[in-house]
């Protein structure tokens, strides 16, 4: 028994089932099974919806997920070592749980969900901020979730909530902050996981935006600021030039000095500088 639910606690788990954590899937575990309930617990309410879990693990957090109600979980999990304990997982919850062996970067998930959709996952960060930009640059807004409850590296979480002038401004913010709120919501050290990574670890909670904050074109605006922070300490009437020849005068036209750097810049600003260009393409 664990707590919150008749299972085995995860260290028997993981000893009965040989799972060593593997350095290459970049698997660091979180086995406080009162820790995973309160990750989930900031995923929303859960109790309608289907939830889509990436890299399950042994199942730390898809336990909490389901302890805390979810309608439904799809879990996809590359390491096979892990499917049997997943399994166990399953059948505690009867028609609750589907678990897909593979990588979820190739794995289309869509086919096995049912909406309201929010997705939970505590990933290796690079599967992570791939993911997360999958995620948030859909055909389409808004997107088939409605939430995005994911672990990063501190650092990383950083980046995703910053604001003009700080130094993790950038790229990962603007895309982020245009279609979503987000919110560092929990911060984690090392030791919540076996074996502690070397960075503190933090939760962000992503809710999707009906529509985006201000209007632009998702390609000409992700050109515009892909090129302004590529340069970030150059002036944006350098950085910009190769988006544009007339560039100046369209960082003037719609209030931005062409002196300013990237970092300064908000997402307002951004977003009204994609439009002119775009019209006057
Ligand atoms: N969610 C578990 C937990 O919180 O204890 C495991 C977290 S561990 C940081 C990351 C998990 O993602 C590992 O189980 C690893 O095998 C899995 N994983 C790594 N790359 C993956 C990928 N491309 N697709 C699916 N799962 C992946």
């Amino acid at each position: 028994m664990s707590g919150i639910d008749d299972l085995p606690p995860l260290r028997d788990v993981i000893a009965r089932f040989d799972l060593s954590p593997k350095k290459a899937l970049g698997q660091n575990f979180l086995l406080d099974l009162n820790l995973t309930a309160k990750i989930a617990r900031r995923a929303g309410d859960l109790s309608g919806c289907d939830v889509l879990e990436v890299g399950p693990g042994p199942g730390g957090l898809t336990r909490g997920l389901l302890a805390e109600g979810a309608r439904r979980v799809l879990a996809i999990e590359k390491d096979p070592r892990c499917l049997p304990a997943l399994a166990e997982i399953a059948a505690a919850y009867p028609g609750r749980l589907e678990v897909i062996g593979g990588d979820a970067l190739e794995v289309e998930p869509l086919a096995h969900l049912t909406p309201p959709i929010r997705v939970a996952a505590n990933l290796p960060y690079n599967v992570g901020t791939e993911l997360l930009v999958r995620w948030l640059t859909p055909p389409d807004w808004p997107p088939y979730w409605q939430s995005l409850t994911l672990m990063f590296q501190k650092e990383v979480a950083e980046r995703i909530v910053a604001s003009p002038g700080s130094k993790a401004y950038g790229r990962l913010a603007l895309l982020a902050q245009w279609r979503t709120d987000a919110k560092i919501v929990m911060e984690l050290g090392p030791e919540a996981f076996t074996p502690p990574p070397k960075v503190s670890s933090a939760v962000v909670h992503l809710t999707a935006l009906p529509e985006p904050r201000y209007p632009a074109d998702p390609a000409v605006l992700s050109r515009v600021v892909a090129a302004a922070f590529n340069q970030r300490r150059k002036m944006l009437r350098a950085a910009l030039r190769g988006v544009s020849p007339d560039i100046e005068a369209h960082l003037v036209a719609v209030g931005i000095p062409p002196t300013e750097r990237a970092e300064q810049v908000s997402l307002e600003a951004f977003c009204a500088l994609a439009r002119e260009l775009k019209r006057a393409a």
